[in-house]
């Protein structure tokens, strides 16, 4: 079967790989074709770009953009136009709110006696600002012995370092994708499932869902793919690789049928 890849992350968001490393990892992985989804930010897609052409993998530029609705409420835009105004403020928006939690969430980890700065997340940073980042230097500190133990005990609902995400609707996120001339496929959804509302996507303009998905099992996959079929919307299959240490490290590319390729094919790469 063919292998595809609609989603990935570089150290331009929280992965820990750089672009090259990205492409090079994707090659070895029998990847044909292949996209970068960065939270919140298109910088990477350049370079990605020049680099999966070297490689012979066919790229689809996308992005991978946060709602206010769901910590792991996310929707993965495909071929939008980088230079589209109202994306590009979108986008500028959500890093800024990202700043501003991050801020907000250092501040009550320092008051729950969990020591550590602005300055020691933020050195961490290269584009975009996430929990991933705190996590990292709460785990460089020693204070956990990993990324996904910093999440567990500090990060999460219910923990004292939680601080509810702000910005944009998951409608209103679709409708700004869809006039960047893109494409809008909802992520994850197995790790959502009880903030499903097709009806409202689909009126938004959704095109399609991620059903291929490392968690999502063969139930959840046959799930998604009827309710793909009902709303008439394309399918796509990403791993969510974040590079090695990332807690999150999903090996690359997933096989999918033949059919499924072909539309990915079709749709989406240009
Ligand atoms: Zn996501
Ligand atoms: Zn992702």
């Amino acid at each position: 079967m063919p292998i595809v890849d609609l989603h990935a992350h570089t150290t331009f968001s929280d992965g820990t790989s750089s672009p090259s490393e990205v492409v090079h990892a994707y090659l070895m992985a029998g990847v044909q074709i292949m996209s970068i989804t960065d939270h919140d930010t298109l910088e990477a897609l350049p370079q990605a770009k020049e680099l999966t052409k070297k490689a012979g993998i066919l790229f689809v530029p996308g992005v991978e953009i946060s709602s206010c609705e769901h910590d792991h409420l996310h929707i993965l835009g495909y071929n939008i136009d980088p230079q589209n105004k109202l994306l590009k403020e979108a986008l500028a928006q959500n890093r800024e709110n990202r700043n501003i939690r991050a801020k907000k969430i250092i501040k009550q980890l320092q008051e729950a006696g969990v020591n550590i700065t602005e300055e020691e997340v933020f050195k961490l940073v290269r584009n975009v600002a996430s929990r991933a980042h705190i996590a990292d230097a709460i785990r460089n500190k020693k204070i956990t012995s990993s990324r996904q133990e910093a999440f567990r005990k500090f990060l999460i609902p219910g923990k004292p370092g939680y601080v509810p995400n702000e910005g944009l609707k998951v409608c209103e996120v679709i409708s700004i994708i869809k006039q960047a001339g893109g494409k809008a496929f909802m992520a994850h959804l197995g790790i959502v499932q009880e903030y499903w509302n097709f009806p409202a996507w689909v009126n938004s303009g959704l095109d399609g869902i991620e059903v291929y998905y490392p968690s999502h099992k063969q139930a959840m996959r046959e799930e998604l793919l009827k309710l793909a079929k009902k709303y008439n919307l394309l399918i796509s299959a990403g791993s969510d690789h974040h590079g090695k240490k990332s807690g999150r490290d999903n090996a690359p590319g997933l096989q999918v049928p033949q059919e499924v390729f072909d539309s990915i094919k079709q749709n989406l790469c240009k």
